[in-house]
């Protein structure tokens, strides 16, 4: 009964593309990446990756895959590239993310988008993370760190709490809803029987309540792109003309997007019969409102000593450094993303804001792996190349010790391809490895992929 109410609602809402959707049901779903262009460009990439294809139309730096597993690649480990949805990618190509932005991802776990928003800003402007589900919120910071993002806000707060606080603060606003996941069906065969019409009702109403609180954190003159990976009418169309009702400081804007079907003139749709696997975007423009007048962030520097033990800890381990605000709160050492564009913290559930660069232990400073994914390796003193030939990579990301020159002591970073891996600390030959233990993979080695 519920698959029949969902091919008969499928059915009203394709109208005459009804039957190009059913030839895509029983077809596998499509696969791809996106190449992290804070790390590593697509021309260098993607020689090293046998599996990676065409381009897809979504978004400039994604490629159709077909292979599945990529999790567990090195490259993956490195940050080098995202595994996404092809369609998935269209959210934040609408977003149409300037530099120097400072822009709000409120319902970002696990980080697909999130971590799309940091490719685009390319290290200028603000990236502000929220995830509302705590365990999540932990997985969207891994990613942003794996990711090597330096000018990210990570935080764990509900939509109400956090756009509350930060009201006209941000020029561009995502807000990708949980959803009846429609679109995930074909990827996720069993989801299509906790598919129900009382499902998709209860998401409809969850959607219209953040998109109200995120509505008040876009300056006026700002954008806030809607994205879901439903294809139903309740959630996607109906959600934005009930939001349009409420708010009229806001108007429907064109996505800019030349892909998928249109929708309600501006909106789009993108089903499998265009290349994802399907995805809503709608986007709206704030005509008027109040700008942020809340308090900025206070920055203050590290007192004498602990500013003598960083500079001793940074010159050990790095050549050249330069970073942008460093901070010490408790005895964590973090460096702040531009403190010109950061508001008041205080108060908020905040995970981490910018680079974690290590922890003060006693009388030393133990380095934080965050340290290696945000840096490029030859910001480093001390290197190890991995290989592929001698298994090398593969014993690093399981963890095992591994052999170095003798002469060579202390923290280094582990490269892969010229994309830092991790850390390392070189005593006496060998390497300690300190990639950190929640990542460490022993499978991989089943991985049947070409090339590795
Ligand atoms: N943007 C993410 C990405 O690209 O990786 C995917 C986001 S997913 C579609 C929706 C997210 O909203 C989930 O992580 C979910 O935990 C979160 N969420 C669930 N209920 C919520 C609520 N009431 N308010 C805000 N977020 C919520």
């Amino acid at each position: 009964m519920k698959m029949d109410d969902y091919f008969a609602r499928m059915k009203n809402v394709l109208g005459d593309n009804y039957d190009r959707f059913l030839e895509t049901v029983d077809k596998p779903p499509y696969r791809a990446i996106r190449v992290n262009t804070l790390k590593i460009q697509p021309e260098e990439l993607l020689p090293l990756l046998t599996f990676a294809g065409e381009q897809v139309p979504f978004a400039p730096d994604g490629y159709y895959v077909n292979a599945d597993k990529l999790g567990k690649h090195p490259l993956h480990h490195a940050g080098a590239f995202y595994v996404q949805e092809p369609s998935a990618m269209s959210a934040v190509t609408a977003l149409d993310v300037q530099p120097g932005d400072k822009v709000l991802d409120i319902c970002a776990a696990p980080g697909g988008k999130s971590t799309q928003i940091a490719s685009r800003l390319s290290g200028t402007g603000l990236l502000w993370a929220n995830e509302v589900v705590r365990p999540r919120a932990h997985i969207l910071l891994s990613n942003i760190e794996r990711m090597g993002v330096k000018n990210a806000v990570v935080s764990n707060m509900t939509p109400d709490n956090l756009c509350g606080r930060l009201e006209g603060f941000f020029d561009r606003v995502l807000v990708d809803a949980p959803c009846s996941g429609e679109g995930m069906f074909r990827k996720d065969k069993e989801a299509i029987f906790e598919w129900s019409v009382e499902h998709s009702l209860a998401c409809s109403e969850r959607q219209r309540a953040i998109l109200d609180s995120a509505a008040a954190a876009v300056k006026p003159g700002g954008y806030m792109v809607y994205s879901t990976c439903t294809f139903s009418e309740d959630e996607n169309e109906g959600t934005v003309r009930h939001f349009l009702s409420q708010h009229p400081e806001f108007e429907l804007v064109d996505t800019g997007c030349r892909f998928g079907v249109p929708t309600m003139d501006k909106a789009l749709r993108i089903y499998p019969f265009n290349g994802g696997e399907g995805h809503f975007v709608a986007k709206f423009k704030k005509l008027r409102g109040k700008p942020y007048k809340g308090a900025m962030y206070t920055y203050i520097e590290p007192d004498a000593d602990e500013r003598r033990m960083i500079d001793e800890f940074i010159t050990d381990i790095l050549r050249n450094p330069s970073f942008r605000h460093i901070h010490v709160i408790d005895d964590r050492i973090l460096d702040l993303p531009d403190t010109e564009l950061l508001p008041d913290l205080d108060g908020m559930n905040i995970l981490r804001a910018g680079v974690k660069l290590g922890d003060f232990k006693k009388n030393r400073i133990e380095p934080h792996h965050n340290l290696a994914t945000s840096l490029t390796p030859y910001e480093f003193k001390r290197r190890l190349i991995l290989s592929y030939e001698e298994n090398l990579t593969a014993r690093y990301i399981s963890g095992e010790e591994l052999e170095v020159d003798t002469w060579i002591n202390g923290w280094g970073v582990a490269v892969v391809n010229g994309v830092t891996l991790g850390l390392g600390k070189a005593v006496n030959g060998h390497l300690k490895n300190k990639y950190p233990k929640g990542l460490r993979t022993l499978a991989w080695k089943d991985l049947q992929i070409e090339g590795l």
